[in-house]
């Protein structure tokens, strides 16, 4: 395993069986982790020795900055190279309670939603632990500020790559390195019920984004090919255990899609299907990507679907956009054709 995905047990393990001494191992944990060095010749209490060893047994596998977009509010889109020559983007959002942002969890997505641009150019791997986390370290330092906030919902599907994603999430949250708080993490899937299940076992008291998108069947299946492989039941008979075995609230994500997903009707539909879940509708225009034949509900739709879940009951709130003058909105993430020409 990478050095950088490794906790601080499997790295003082490694260290040992190289005969390094033991108190390096806490020494290069923390420029790793609580100084976010992602450079051993920045390492400067360590031997150049040592730090030539270092490179050679142990190579940090992260991300590189390769570009930077600032939008007109402020968000800020990151693309970063991986060692291998593949590219991936995550997007810093300011808010009032500080900078959130939105990681990638894989390069490309197989998940195939038909509006969403992580597809078109197709998965080609998933990501380890210590790559998603150099997004979130390097974002840091090109912010100059801390990030306290993350959502896994930039390019992939975080439980695709469940192992990874778990271990990024233990060492993001380590007190002796990021140090971030379970409850500020969101992890965003399109609905793999299995891993849904495996993620309610571990009692995290992160929040869970499900993408629906559409109050039944024959929709969902229309605009998310996993939903042949988990229909809508299945999926939100998995989301109502997991609330109440983790006693926390599911948040839905529901892109609006002009005439597709978005009238009076299926808002009924919607809310009767969540009736008496504890959950949270979050409803987004959706946001256009060139070449998808989807256009986003008009204002007046959004606010009357919303009215709809209301009346019966449902939570429900507009997500506000940011980054969209950048296509750093939701669902914009992709590997541009420049990158993807190399
Ligand atoms: N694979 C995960 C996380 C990545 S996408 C998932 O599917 O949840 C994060 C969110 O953005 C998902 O809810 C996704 O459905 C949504 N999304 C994708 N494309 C979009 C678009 N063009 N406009 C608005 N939301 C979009």
């Amino acid at each position: 395993m990478d050095i950088l995905s490794m906790t601080f047990e499997e790295l003082s393990e490694a260290f040992a069986q190289n005969s390094i001494q033991t108190f390096r191992a806490k020494q290069v944990w923390e420029w790793l982790h609580k100084h976010q060095t992602l450079d051993y010749d920045e390492m400067l209490n360590l031997p150049k020795t040592l730090r030539a060893e270092l490179k050679e047994k142990f190579p940090i596998i992260a991300c590189a900055v390769k570009g930077k977009q600032t939008a007109s509010d402020g968000t800020v889109k990151m693309l970063y190279e991986m060692q291998g020559g593949d590219y991936v983007e995550c997007v810093i959002m300011k808010y009032k309670y500080g900078l959130s942002l939105c990681v990638s969890t894989e390069v490309g997505c197989k998940m195939g939603c038909a509006f969403c641009a992580s597809t078109i150019g197709g998965f080609k791997r998933r990501l380890t632990a210590g790559e998603m986390l150099s997004e979130i370290y390097l974002a840091q330092k090109e912010s100059g500020e801390r990030i306290s906030h993350i959502v896994l919902m930039g390019m992939g599907e975080p439980l695709d790559n469940f192992d990874n994603v778990m271990r990024f999430i233990s060492l993001a949250t380590d007190e002796k390195g990021l140090n971030l708080s379970m409850r500020n993490i969101s992890l965003s899937t399109c609905g793999l019920v299995p891993e849904i299940e495996k993620l309610m076992q571990k009692h995290l008291q992160l929040t869970l984004s499900v993408s629906l998108h559409a109050p039944n069947n024959e929709i969902r299946n229309r605009i998310m090919p996993v939903n042949s492989r988990y229909p809508i039941e299945k999926l939100l008979d998995v989301c109502r255990e997991y609330t109440l075995k983790t006693s926390r609230r599911i948040s839905f994500e529901y892109s609006m899609l002009s005439g597709v997903n978005d009238s009076d009707e299926c808002a009924r539909e919607l809310a009767s299907r969540l009736r008496g879940m504890l959950c949270h509708v979050n409803l987004i225009p959706v946001n256009e990507v060139s070449g998808s034949p989807f256009r986003p509900s008009s204002p007046e739709r959004v606010k009357k679907f919303t009215e709809i879940l209301e009346k019966s009951g449902i939570n429900a709130t507009v997500r506000r956009k940011l980054g969209s003058d950048i296509d750093a909105s939701c669902g914009q993430l992709r590997l541009r054709q420049k990158e993807r020409g190399k």
